[in-house]
C-alpha cells in the first residue's frame, strides 16, 4: 500500500500493508528479503553523489538495507514518529542513542527501576565516561521537578517498568523535561505501539526490544528506536555507523516484519491471559500483593487506563515467604515455562533476584523497587485454563 493512502487506515491494517505494493516487481505478496551487504554504483560519480548524500540508493548494509527499511517505514507509521532505526537488539538500540545524544558533562535522569541491562549500560558503561547518571522515581513528577538541572539532556524510562510494573506518566514526564530543554526517551517494550504511543503525548523517542511482542516468537534478537528523522540520521551515520555497529541483519528484519502482521491480535490475547493470571493470583492466600495495572487495586490503575490502550501481557507478584517461596513456585511450574525475556506465544516466568538482575547488589534491588521474593510473568497466547490450572498446582506447593 502507497504510504499516502494510509491515512485513516486502522492500526492492523497498516501494521499489514504499510509502505510495500505487493503488485511492484514480481508481484511477491511478501516484501523480497535482501541479502546484499553491499550494493552497485552505476558510475564512480554516482558513488560520490550516494556518499554525499545527494542521491537516493545504498552504499552498505551498515548503514542501510531495503528489507531493514521497510521495517523502519512501518514501525515508525505504528509509533507515530518521523522516523524509525532499526538495531541489532534492544540493548543497540538504546546505547546507539544515547552514545550520539550525549556527551561528557551531560547529565541523564533515569528512573529508579529499569530492564538490568539498562541499568548496566548507565551505570557502569555512560558513567565511565563522564555522563552523570542520576536515579529519580519518575511516578511522581514532582521528584523530577527537583531533581532536574541545565546538565539534564536526557530523561529515560519504561513504563510499565521491567519487572515491578511502576507506572510513569508519560505526558507529564515530557511537558517538564520539554521545559527545561531535555529530551525524553521511553523504552516501550512491554507496551509496544499497539497499546501506548509515547511519541503522542509528547515523547521524544522510543526505543524498543524488538526482540519481545515486535517480533513476537522468540526466534530473533532487535531492537527499534523512532524519532526526529534529522536526529535519527545523525544516529544512523555517527552512533551507529562508526560507534556501536549494531546493524539488524535482513533477515531479522523480515521476521520482525511477520510478526508485527499479527501484533494487534497478539496483544489483545496477551492482555487477557494476563488479566485472568492477575485476577487469580490478587487476594490468594500464599500472594502478598500482584501488580498488575488491568487490577483495580493496582495503584495506578486510573494512569493505565488514560495512557495504555490494555493492561498487557505482563505482570509481576510478590509471594508470602520471600525468596524461599519465590523459588519453589519457580521449580513446580510445569506449563509456564522457567526463562527471561518476554512477549513470546509461551508463557514465561523468571526471577529477577536470580536471573535478570542478579548482578544489582542487594542494596542496588532494594534501592531500585526490585524485591528478593518477585516472580515476573509473561502472559503467552495458550488457553487461559492450562494456565491457570499450572498458576494453582504450582501456588500449592509455593
Ligand atoms: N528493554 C526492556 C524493557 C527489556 O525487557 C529488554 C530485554 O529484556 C531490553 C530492553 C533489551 O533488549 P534486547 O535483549 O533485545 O537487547
Amino acid at each position: 500500500m502507497a504510504k499516502s493512502e494510509n491515512s485513516g487506515k486502522g492500526f492492523s491494517t497498516r501494521a499489514i500493508h504499510h509502505a510495500y505494493d505487493p503488485y511492484a516487481g514480481h508481484g511477491a505478496l511478501n516484501p523480497p528479503l535482501y541479502l546484499s551487504s553491499t550494493y552497485t554504483f552505476p558510475t564512480v560519480e554516482d558513488g560520490a553523489a550516494r556518499f554525499a548524500g545527494e542521491q537516493a540508493g545504498f552504499v552498505y548494509s551498515r548503514v542501510g538495507n531495503p528489507t531493514t527499511a521497510l521495517l523502519e517505514e512501518r514501525i515508525a507509521n505504528l509509533e507515530g514518529g518521523e522516523a524509525a532505526l532499526v538495531t541489532a537488539s534492544g540493548m543497540g538500540a538504546t546505547t546507539s542513542l544515547l552514545w550520539t545524544l550525549l556527551q561528557p558533562g551531560d547529565e541523564v535522569i533515569a528512573d529508579k527501576t529499569l530492564y538490568g541491562c539498562t541499568f548496566g549500560f548507565f551505570n557502569h558503561g555512560l558513567a565511565k565516561f563522564g555522563v552523570k547518571i542520576t536515579h529519580v522515581d519518575l511516578t511522581a513528577p514532582a521528584n523530577l521537578a527537583a531533581a532536574i538541572g541545565p546538565a539534564t539532556k536526557v530523561v529515560f524510562f519504561e513504563s510499565p517498568a521491567n519487572p515491578n510494573m511502576r507506572l510513569v506518566d508519560i505526558a507529564a514526564i515530557a511537558d517538564l523535561a520539554r521545559r527545561h530543554g531535555a529530551k525524553v526517551v521511553v523504552d516501550n517494550t512491554y507496551c509496544t505501539p499497539y497499546l501506548q504511543r509515547p511519541l503522542e503525548l509528547g515523547a521524544d523517542y522510543v526505543v524498543h526490544s524488538a526482540t519481545k511482542y515486535l517480533g513476537g516468537h522468540g526466534d530473533l534478537i532487535a531492537g527499534a528506536i523512532v524519532g526526529p528523522k534529522e536526529s535519527l540520521d545523525q544516529v544512523r551515520f555517527y552512533g551507529i555507523k562508526d560507534m556501536t555497529g549494531a546493524v539488524l541483519s535482513s533477515q531479522d528484519a523480515f521476521l520482525v516484519l511477520r510478526g508485527i502482521k499479527t501484533l494487534a491480535l497478539r496483544m489483545q490475547r496477551h492482555s487477557e491471559n494476563a488479566q485472568g493470571i492477575a485476577e487469580r493470583l490478587v487476594g490468594h492466600a500464599k500472594v502478598e500483593v500482584c501488580h498488575y495495572p488491568g487490577l483495580p487495586s493496582f495503584p495506578q490503575h486510573e494512569l493505565a487506563k488514560r495512557q495504555m490502550k490494555l493492561p498487557g501481557g505482563m505482570l509481576a507478584f510478590e509471594l508470602k515467604g520471600g525468596i524461599e517461596a519465590g523459588r519453589r513456585f519457580m521449580n513446580r511450574l510445569r506449563l509456564i515455562t522457567r526463562a527471561v525475556s518476554l512477549g513470546d506465544a509461551e508463557s514465561l516466568a523468571q526471577h529477577p533476584a536470580s536471573m535478570t538482575h542478579s548482578f544489582y547488589t542487594p542494596e542496588e534491588r532494594q534501592a531500585h523497587m526490585i524485591s528478593e521474593g518477585l516472580v515476573r510473568i509473561s502472559a503467552g497466547l495458550e488457553d487461559l485454563a492450562d494456565l491457570l490450572e499450572d498458576i494453582d498446582q504450582a501456588l500449592a506447593g509455593a
